[in-house]
């Protein structure tokens, strides 16, 4: 069927009561999502639907003329999973902006999908309550979005990943059937777990509309906060391990390696140039040696100078932002390619290892921060500006970095997806019967395929 005659349909019926961009300049806005090397296609239509009903007759619409759908939410996938693809309907959730309700009393909220992630912390911080899986993108990307890669963020060292916050969803399939899944209570074993399913399906298994999200008492007293300089990546690595296996529950546990260091300072002048790595840890909790123990850990570790430990709300502020700026210092050195291998924590210093090893031996420029306390890294590949699609050294220098984290017992995504970057990937770390059991799994849902075609399952 046409794409022209799907277009006329979409702005016919959904036209009179929500946003249709049918604009040949602003379709072009939706072609890409914040992983620029994905070039994306050219949509046929972009739609901002404002109810469920809205969303469902979208895609009873995409189904019967057979239109491959790009949900998106903010768009900041680092995977290409918002990529569009020509032809396709874009299907936006930034209308679907309420917050259904919050409840203390059950410490859980219902939320559409295009909340986005800090207009939800700041209404349960009204309550005393938090919102605790926080991407770093959390002021931008929404609830949806984060629900469909699983996001994970700084506080999840403690709080989990998003999966752990979700108790149910509810989600509009191809076809356009509306499911709700899960429930309000923190406990529930009936039948399948279809939410756990659905969270990190990345647009492949349906639109999510509305979620169920766990909230947690927000920690009264400020978090006490330590930063550690190491004279190489290897010795922070053993720190956090250490840590991890011995220290207190920390809150917050992120490592940068000294070009990353390098490059923040010498952009905003902070003092850091001189040091080769360090890590920002933070403990939320009471007990005023959780601090000193950590600070102890990093000097057996083999910390510089003494760790800084602080109290002040300000200044672990201004600690965070050097953890902040990591990615936009990057980006203003070239073209980025922002990986997200995650490997058993003990693995980490390994691991580390042979990210160095990799980029030298390509001789391609690598920046590593890392969420260390779960193990997951993000070693960011730069280069040039207007060279066109990845390098072949930097590729070569990525695939390494897939292969060493699935020998050292980890995983190609910790918490970004696999989109478009990773899909060849996802068969060497799952293996062909897992992969198979995957693609039947799709075709249940999806028996067009016409849900976030490209994207995961290739
Ligand atoms: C500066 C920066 C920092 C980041 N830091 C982190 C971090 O710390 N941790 C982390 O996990 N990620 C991080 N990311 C990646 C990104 O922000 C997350 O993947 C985020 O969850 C995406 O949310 P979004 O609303 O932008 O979704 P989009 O980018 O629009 O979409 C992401 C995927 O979800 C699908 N999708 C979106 N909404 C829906 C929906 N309602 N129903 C079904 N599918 C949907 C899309 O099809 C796509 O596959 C970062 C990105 C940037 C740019």
């Amino acid at each position: 069927m046409s794409t022209s005659g799907f277009v006329s349909a979409l702005v016919a019926e959904l036209g009179p009561r929500c946003r249709v961009i049918t604009d040949g300049d602003l379709l072009a806005s939706y072609r890409q999502d914040m992983a620029t090397v994905v070039p994306g296609g050219l949509p046929a239509a972009v739609v901002l639907p404002r109810t469920v009903a809205d969303v469902s007759a979208a895609l009873s619409l995409a189904t019967r003329f057979e239109v491959p759908v790009v949900p998106r939410g903010a768009g900041t996938s680092l995977a290409g999973g918002a990529s569009a693809v020509d032809g396709c309907l874009v299907l936006s959730t930034e209308a679907l902006t309420a917050i259904r309700s919050l409840r203390p009393l059950d410490r859980l909220a219902v939320v559409e999908a295009g909340v986005v992630n800090a207009h939800l912390d700041r209404a349960a911080a009204e309550h005393g309550l938090m919102y605790a899986p926080d991407p770093s993108s959390y002021e931008i990307a929404t609830i949806g979005g984060n629900v469909a890669t699983n996001a994970g963020g700084l506080r999840c060292v403690k709080y989990g990943v998003t999966r752990q916050s979700v108790l149910g969803l509810e989600v509009v399939l191809a076809d356009g059937r509306v499911v709700r899944t899960g429930t309000a209570t923190t406990k529930n074993v009936a039948g399948y777990d279809l939410t756990g399913l659905l969270v990190g399906s990345e647009g492949t298994l349906g639109v999510i509309t509305a979620a169920t999200v766990r909230l947690h008492r927000r920690p009264v007293v400020p978090p006490t906060t330590v930063v550690a300089a190491f004279a190489s990546l290897e010795a922070a690595g053993e720190a956090v391990a250490r840590i991890m296996a011995s220290g207190p529950e920390v809150s917050l546990l992120e490592l940068l390696d000294g070009t990353t260091l390098r490059s923040i300072d010498e952009w905003k002048r902070m003092g850091l140039a001189g040091i080769d790595a360090m890590l920002v840890v933070q403990v939320d909790g009471r007990l005023p040696d959780d601090a000193a123990q950590v600070a102890a850990l990093c000097a057996e570790a083999g910390a510089v100078d003494e760790a800084a430990v602080s109290t002040d709300p300000a200044e672990a502020e201004e600690l965070l932002a050097i953890r902040r700026l990591a990615y936009p210092a990057a980006e203003r050195l070239g073209q980025c390619l922002v990986e997200d291998v995650g490997v058993p924590v003990s693995r980490l210093p390994e691991m580390i290892r042979r990210v160095e090893a990799a980029a030298a031996r390509h001789g391609v420029t690598v920046l590593t921060v890392a969420h260390a306390g779960d193990g997951n890294l993000h070693p960011t590949f730069v280069w040039d500006h207007g060279v066109a699609g990845i390098p072949p050294a930097v590729a070569a220098a990525a695939d390494e970095v897939f292969a060493a984290a699935l020998e050292l017992d980890g995983t190609i995504t910790g918490e970004h997806g696999v989109g478009v970057l990773k899909a060849a990937w996802l068969e060497r770390q799952v293996g062909p019967e897992a992969m198979a059991l995957q693609r039947a799994v799709k075709a249940v849902f999806d028996p067009l395929g016409i849900m976030n075609p490209g994207k995961v399952l290739v």
